[in-house]
C-alpha cells in the first residue's frame, strides 16, 4: 500500500517543490554512527531493532543527499553543468525524493517495503564513481592546459567530501539491508566481521591484485606477507581488501614498468601487518622507483595519473567500471577516505630512485564518529 502511495506522491511535487525541499534538508545536521555502535546495535537484529534503524535512515539518508545535490549544483567551472555530473545529481534528486514520499515507518511490514526501497536506490548509485569521473575529465579537457592543480582545489575538496559521504551513505543502507540475512556468516554482523584477520584479507587483495597485473603485463612479482594470520580485530573486510588491493596494484605496476626491460628478477612487494594498541598499521613497500617528491602530493588528487586512462578509450557512461592496473589516478584518494572513514589513514613516503612505502593506518578502537561532510 506504502508503494502506491509513494508512486502518486513523488509525480506530483514540481520540481520548485523538489528544490526547496532539497534545500530545507541540506541545512539540517546530520548524525554519524561508529564502527562500535554499528557492531552493537547490529549484534541483536531484532525486528525493534530493525524498525529502529529503518527509523534513523528514514530520517538520516535525505540530510545526507540533500547536502551533495545541493553540493553538485554549485561547482566551479562549470563542472555543475557536465552532462555526466547532471546525471549524477538526478539520481540524488530521486533517492531523496523516493526517501522523503515514504510514510512514516511504523510496523515490520513498513520495514521491509523501505529496505526493499533502499536496495533499489543502493543500486541506483552503483556507477555514481566512474560517471563523476567521466564528468570530471570532460571538464579537465575543457580546461586550460596550463591551469594548476592548486587552482582546482575546490574541485579535489568536493570530491573527497563527495565520496566520503558516499562511503558512509552505502555503509549504513549496506549494514541495515545485510542486518535482514537470516543466516549470516559466523562472526559477522552485516558488512562486520568482529573478527577479522587482516593478513587473510591482505593476501586474497594480493592475489586479486596480482591476477590483473599477470592478465595485463604477463608477469607480477611476487608479493611477501609478513604478520600473525591468526590475529583478528573487528573491522569491515570488504573496506581493507579494497584498499589493499588499490596499494598492491600500484606497486604491482611500478615494479612491473621499472624491471619489465631489464634483466634483473623483479623484487618482491613487501606487506608488513603490525597489531598496535591504537592502530592496525599495514605497509606496502616496493622496489619500484618511487614518485618524485615534486609529484607526492598531487598523488592524493583526483586528477591526477600517470597511467593512459581507459575512459579515452571507453567514454559511454557507465561503461567505464571494468577493474584495470592504473588509470583513474583514484585509487590512492579514494582508499585515504575509506581509512579515514573508520578514523584511520592513509600515507605514503617515497625514495625515488628506490622505492614507495604506503602506511595505511587503521584505527582499532572504533568508536571514531563517521566524519560527515
Ligand atoms: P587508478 O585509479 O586506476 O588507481 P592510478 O593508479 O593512476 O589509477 P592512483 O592509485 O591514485 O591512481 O595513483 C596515482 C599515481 O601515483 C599513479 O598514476 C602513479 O604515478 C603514482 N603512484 C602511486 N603508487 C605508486 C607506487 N607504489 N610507485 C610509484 N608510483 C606510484
Ligand atoms: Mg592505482
Amino acid at each position: 500500500m506504502a508503494a502506491k502511495k509513494v508512486c502518486e506522491t513523488t509525480s506530483s511535487w514540481s520540481s520548485k517543490k523538489l528544490m526547496e525541499e532539497v534545500q530545507r534538508w541540506s541545512g539540517m545536521k546530520p548524525k554519524g554512527v561508529s564502527l562500535r555502535y554499528m557492531m552493537e546495535f547490529g549484534s541483536t537484529p531484532t525486528h525493534r531493532n530493525l524498525l529502529i534503524s529503518a527509523q534513523f535512515l528514514h530520517n538520516q539518508l535525505p540530510i545526507r543527499l540533500a547536502r551533495r545535490a545541493m553540493d553538485l549544483h554549485s561547482l566551479p567551472f562549470g563542472l555543475s553543468l557536465k552532462p555526466a555530473v547532471l546525471q549524477v545529481r538526478d539520481w540524488y534528486l530521486d533517492s531523496f525524493r523516493d526517501l522523503r514520499s515514504f510514510p512514516e515507518i511504523k510496523d515490520t511490514n513498513d520495514e521491509l517495503e523501505f529496505t526493499q526501497m533502499l536496495k533499489m536506490i543502493k543500486v541506483r548509485h552503483n556507477n555514481v564513481v566512474p560517471t563523476m569521473a567521466l564528468g570530471v575529465q570532460q571538464l579537465k579537457k575543457s580546461l586550460d592546459p596550463k591551469i594548476d592543480y592548486e587552482d582546482l582545489d575546490e574541485i579535489q575538496q568536493f570530491l573527497d567530501r563527495f565520496y566520503m559521504s558516499r562511503i558512509g551513505i552505502r555503509m549504513l543502507i549496506g549494514q541495515h539491508v545485510a542486518l535482514h540475512d537470516t543466516n549470516p556468516p559466523p562472526d559477522c554482523v552485516g558488512y562486520i566481521h568482529t573478527k577479522m584477520s587482516p593478513v587473510e584479507v591482505a593476501r586474497c587483495a594480493s592475489e586479486d591484485a596480482r591476477a590483473i597485473c599477470l592478465r595485463e603485463y604477463g608477469s607480477a612479482p611476487d608479493v611477501n606477507i609478513y604478520g600473525d594470520p591468526s590475529f583478528t580485530f573487528p573491522y569491515v573486510p570488504i573496506h581493507l581488501h579494497m584498499m589493499v588491493f588499490e596499494l598492491v596494484k600500484n606497486s604491482l605496476r611500478a615494479v612491473e614498468e621499472r624491471f619489465m626491460d631489464s634483466d634483473k628478477v623483479a623484487p618482491p612487494i613487501r606487506l608488513i601487518v603490525a597489531d598496535g594498541i591504537e592502530d592496525v598499521t599495514i605497509k606496502v613497500s616496493d622496489e619500484g622507483g618511487g614518485i618524485p617528491r615534486s609529484g607526492l602530493p598531487k598523488i592524493f588528487t583526483y586528477l591526477y595519473s600517470t597511467a593512459k586512462n581507459p575512459m579515452d578509450e571507453r567514454s559511454e557512461l557507465g561503461t567505464a567500471n571494468v577493474a584495470t592496473m592504473a588509470g583513474y589516478g583514484y585509487g590512492i584518494p579514494i582508499s585515504r577516505l575509506y581509512a579515514r572513514y573508520f578514523g584511520g589513514d592513509l600515507q605514503t613516503i617515497s625514495m625515488e630512485g628506490y622505492g614507495t612505502d604506503a602506511y595505511l593506518h587503521l584505527s582499532r578502537l572504533g568508536d571514531s564518529q563517521e566524519p560527515l561532510p
